[in-house]
Order: C-alpha cells, then structure tokens, then sequence
C-alpha cells in the first residue's frame, strides 16, 4: 500500500468518504480511503436516514438547490449502489411531512417555508399546508392534538446502516482500497504536485487528496492550505421495538424503518469541542440525555398514540459535523490544486451528489463553478461585512 502512487487518496471513510471514493472508483480512479480506527467519532453510525429537502437552504438558496439536486439523483445512485453491492438500500420518496402539535408551531413552520421560497436567487418548489383532516386521511393513526403539517413530495428516507455498508462494498468491488487503522497525522504537498500523507504507520503517496475526515478536517485541512471550522453538535435517537407498518410517509422527527422499528429523533445541540477530549474518543454513542429523550418520546406520542406503547429498545446520541453557518464546505486549495475538501451535515441526503456529481469534477481535477458558493472564502466576506 505504501509506496504506491494513488491517483485520489481520501481521508476518512464516513459517509461523506466512502461517497466520494465510490463515484472515484466507479470512474476507474485508483483510490484509497484512509480511515480512523473504530473508536473514532463517527456520525455516519448514528444518524436519521432521512433524504430531505424541505426547509433547507434558509440563507442560502443555493443550499436548497443542491439538496434538491441530490434527492433528485438520489433513485438512480440507489439502484447503481444496489447492483455494485447486492444491497439494497430501502430508499423511498413517498414525500415527507413536518407535523405540528400547535397553531403557533404551524405557523412558524409556514412562516419560515414561506421566507425560504421568497430568498432571492431562490427556485422555488412546491410544498402544501396539510390540515388535519387531509392528514387523518393519508395517516389514519395520528393523534388527536396534531394541528396541522407540511408536506413536501421532494423528501424521502434509506435504510442508513445498509447504506454505508453498501457504499463500502460497491467501492471495494469496483477496485477501491479501504485502509482502515490509518488514521492521517500529516499531510505533505510535494513539489511539482502530489501529497505525501502520514497515514498509521507508513506514507502513502497520491496525486489527489480528498479532506472527508468529518470533525477531523478541522485540523488536516491548514495542511493543505484549506480551513474547515467544524464543530460537533449533538443528535439523539430513540428506536422501539418492530411494529408492523402503519407509517408510510417519512416524517422530519419520527419514521418507521423498512424493518419495522420506529425512529424518533433527532435533536439538536451544541456541546463545547471540550467535552469531546481525547478521553471520550469513541463514546460519542454513550451520551444520551434522559431530559431531551423525554421530549422526543412525549412529542412522538402526542403525534401517533400507538408509538407511545411501543417498547423502546435503543437510544443513542451521535455529533453531527457543523460548519459555523450550518452549510457544507466544498473547496479546492489555491496553493495545491490537487487538495479537495467535503463537509457537511446531511451527508445521507448529499450521498448522491458526492458520489455522482462531486467525485467526477474531483476526477477531472477541478470542482465546477456552481460549488463556489460553497468554499470556505463565503467566511472571509461575512466576516468583512
Ligand atoms: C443524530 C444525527 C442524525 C442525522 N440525521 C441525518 C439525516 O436524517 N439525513 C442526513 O442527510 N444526514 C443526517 N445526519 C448527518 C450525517 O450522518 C452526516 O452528515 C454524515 O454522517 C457525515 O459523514 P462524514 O463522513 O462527514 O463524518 P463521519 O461519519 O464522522 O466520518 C468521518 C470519518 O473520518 C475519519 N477520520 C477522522 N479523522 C481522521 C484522520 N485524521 N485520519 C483518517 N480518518 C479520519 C473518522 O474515523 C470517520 O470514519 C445526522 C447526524 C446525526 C449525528
């Protein structure tokens, strides 16, 4: 493995990773995924399997379209995923809803939809107020006290787990290396191009390297004249025991698996890189807090009286990877133009566009104009105003 001139190194064998280095082994790259070892922290063991558009991009309209984008690649990446890896994934776009307990909630709810679709520069797409009744119909179970929803037909799920295992078949079957125990301590730019990378215990040497290493970016990416301010922030996520289906639609904060169990999830909080110290390293799923377990259980079963007579049979919390405005980070250095770097938090919803839309520019050596409103430098201009 050492020695050998890779044409893509990528470092980190997260979701956002092993995407990339799939849609670079698909087009015939020799690459390698230089991965952690498995007490690393690791959001793509832990999050909500949601494919979701709605809401997203307040702020930034662009945002809106690239996930738009990937939901709507996201069939086809699933039936080519499917036939590398004999997996199947269990993606579905049935459409989502955002159900509201409250008018109050509701309205915020249209409000902020409505503020998303007026932004300039902004495509905008449908999406329907649901009243009760209508949501009776189409979901025969909810409860009483739901006032109303949001639906979007853009919005969809996966099975998540089967995905990532899918997405490290595929890559493996269509020539990928993966080198797990490697975790990346120095990145070098050699003169005349190239990186040589301290990875575990030897050297690896590629002409292309792909920063996916999720919170690990923040500190590879001055390496490679990049920068990444990533912080983690908190999810949890309860699981009952398998019911039968009763939920065809996904919903932003509860969804029934293809295998039956229910998912409530997922909260968001902000916890200080601190608590996160070496010690912790890897016990980012033993984290639960029963305070905010609570809610999510209570809420849920407000929203479907039958979840609340379900058995809960796991809870976990994992850390998302957020970048100070909450948007992705695509970037290419302009000292070392072989040097790539991909971060985000929905990493399920953008699986698609990193294999099939982001893997090929980096292939061809540069990423397209459209990404720009990605790149880290959107800092530098908030930062200046
Ligand atoms: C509770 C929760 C719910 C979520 N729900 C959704 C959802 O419904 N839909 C959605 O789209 N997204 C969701 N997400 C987000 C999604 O899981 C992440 O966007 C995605 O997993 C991020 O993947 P990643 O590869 O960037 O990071 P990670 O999964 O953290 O992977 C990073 C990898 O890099 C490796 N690494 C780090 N440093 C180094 C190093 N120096 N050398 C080598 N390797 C290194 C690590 O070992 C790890 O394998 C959720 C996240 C959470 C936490």
């Amino acid at each position: 493995m050492s020695g050998k001139n890779w044409e893509a190194a990528v470092i980190g064998g997260g979701l956002v990773g092993i995407s990339i280095g799939y849609g670079l082994a698909r087009l015939g790259r020799r690459v390698i995924v230089l991965d952690e070892g498995d007490r690393a922290f690791r959001a793509s063991r832990g999050n909500f399997a949601l494919v979701w558009v709605q809401g997203k991009g307040v702020g930034m309209p662009r945002y809106a379209g690239w996930t738009r984008h990937s939901a709507g690649i996201w069939a086809r990446f699933a039936r080519e995923i499917g036939e590398d890896s004999a997996i199947a994934v269990a993606h579905r776009q049935p459409g989502g809803f955002a159900l509201c307990l409250s008018e109050a909630e509701l309205e915020r709810r249209v409000a902020m939809m409505e503020g998303l679709m007026s932004q300039p520069g902004m495509e905008p797409y449908e999406y329907e107020r649901v009243g009760p009744n209508e949501l009776r119909r189409r979901m025969p179970e909810i409860g009483p006290e739901v006032v109303g929803a949001i639906y979007c037909a853009l919005d969809g799920d996966v099975n998540s787990l089967r995905l990532f295992r899918a997405l490290h078949t595929g890559f493996i079957k269509r020539g990928g290396t993966y080198a797990p125990g490697r975790a990346v301590a120095g990145i070098a730019p050699v003169a005349g191009g190239g990186f040589e990378i301290a990875a575990g215990d030897g050297t690896v040497a590629a002409e292309r390297v792909v920063l996916a290493a999720g919170i690990g970016n923040a500190r590879l990416a001055p390496m490679v004249g990049l920068r990444a301010e990533v912080r983690p922030q908190r999810g949890q996520v309860i699981v009952t025991e398998k019911a039968a289906p009763f939920l065809s639609y996904p919903l932003h904060t509860i969804r029934q698996t293809d295998e039956g169990g229910v998912m409530i999830g997922d909260s968001v909080e902000e916890i200080g890189a601190e608590e996160i110290g070496a010690e912790d390293a890897g016990a980012e799923d033993g984290r639960v807090g029963l305070g905010i377990l609570a809610v999510e259980a209570e809420r849920a079963g407000r929203m479907f009286p039958r979840i609340g007579r379900l058995n809960v049979v796991r809870t976990w919390s994992a850390l998302r990877v957020m970048t100070r405005d909450g948007f992705p980070i695509y970037d290419q250095s302009a000292e070392h133009r072989g040097a790539f770097l991909c971060t985000c938090h929905s990493g399920v919803t953008l699986a698609a566009a990193h294999a099939l839309t982001v893997a090929p520019m980096i292939a061809a050596g540069a990423l397209e104009a459209g990404l720009s409103p990605f790149s880290a430098r959107r800092f530098d201009v908030s930062a200046a105003a």
